[in-house]
């Protein structure tokens, strides 16, 4: 499954090194000579899906799903997964613009014939990121292991599964579709396998900043609710803090001494409202998933398949 958003020039170049990649494993009996392609255009506004159709007219072995507009690389890989499930055994997600080592999908071949269901592509290092992002992911990280033990650092979406599996992932009805963090819910044996990231191939990163943060907001908001919990302990803390200072105000009263203070009263009142507001920002957060999901949209749209002669 090949998640693809404004990859004209790169997918042709790459459906070529995954089709040789095909062969060698095939050559080798790790895979089927039936095994295919899939691209998923997710709603390019370039001539990806022309490229797509070029490809799959030149080798019968690449497929393509075009969705109607862009409904998010997750959601992409969703469709790609869902699509083939009932007619590939294992299947692999791999961006189009082969940062992931190509190379390691035999061994994650290997990994399935010695019974692993799902394996994880983790990279070792962020090489070729910006110092910036490759702070920012290890932040995230660590954050996200903190909520939830099941991450997997450096593991992005470079990884095999089973259809086994993918018919589970099938069970899993949420609109806020988080895949890194679903398939360590869904179990069963695993492992990972190593390589270094390599360059973009050709064309620039579809994640800017903006949309890297809201994925980090996005993988904790739909994993775990500990930020709600910790709203609750910082709310309790600040009632054991305002009793204290409850006492002493009493206290100091009683004493005939009122206290004379401007400053700890305008202090008090702006820390307990920034509380306030932030705990009700991250509450909102999570209404605002819950809205998304009683609405039970549906996570893409089809506009059309190679098959069925797009
Ligand atoms: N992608 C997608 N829909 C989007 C954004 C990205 O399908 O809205 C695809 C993109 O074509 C690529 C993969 O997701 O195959 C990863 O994107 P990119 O390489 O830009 O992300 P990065 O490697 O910089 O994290
Ligand atoms: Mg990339």
């Amino acid at each position: 499954m090949i998640p693809c958003y404004n990859e004209q020039g790169v997918i042709g170049h790459t459906a070529g090194v995954l089709l040789l990649e095909l062969d060698n494993m095939a050559k080798n009996g790790l895979v089927s000579t039936e095994s295919y392609l899939c691209c998923v255009d997710d709603g390019s506004r370039d001539g990806t899906w022309e490229e797509i159709l070029q490809t799959a007219q030149a080798d019968k072995r690449v497929r393509g799903i075009k969705f109607s507009a862009n409904f998010g690389h997750p959601n992409a890989l969703m469709a790609g997964l869902l699509g083939n499930h009932h007619e590939a055994e294992i299947l692999v997600t791999i961006d189009a613009d082969l940062q992931d080592d190509v190379s390691v999908i035999s061994e994650m071949m290997r990994q399935h014939h010695l019974g692993k269901r799902v394996v994880y592509g983790v990279r070792l290092e962020r090489h070729v990121d910006v110092l910036p992002k490759r702070i920012a992911a290890h932040f995230f990280y660590k954050v996200m292991r903190a909520m939830n033990r099941r991450t997997i650092e450096g593991h992005a979406d470079f990884r095999s599964a089973d259809a086994r599996v993918i018919a589970d992932l099938e069970r899993f009805h949420e609109v806020n579709v988080y895949l890194r963090g679903l398939f360590p819910l869904i179990g069963y044996p695993s492992t990972e396998v190593h390589f270094t990231r390599l360059d973009r191939h050709a064309g620039e990163s579809k994640y800017s900043y903006g949309k890297l943060m809201s994925l980090a907001w996005q993988g904790i908001t739909s994993f775990t609710t500990t930020p709600l919990r910790m709203v609750f302990y910082v709310g309790l803390i600040m009632f054991l803090v305002a009793s204290l200072v409850g006492v002493w105000i009493l206290w100091a009263a009683w004493r005939g001494n009122p206290i004379q203070g401007w400053a700890s009263l305008a202090l008090m009142l702006t820390t307990f409202s920034a509380i306030n507001m932030v705990s009700l920002g991250v509450i909102g957060e999570y209404i605002g998933k819950i809205y998304k999901e009683v609405k039970r949209r549906p996570r893409y749209i089809i506009e059309t398949t190679t098959t069925h002669g797009g």
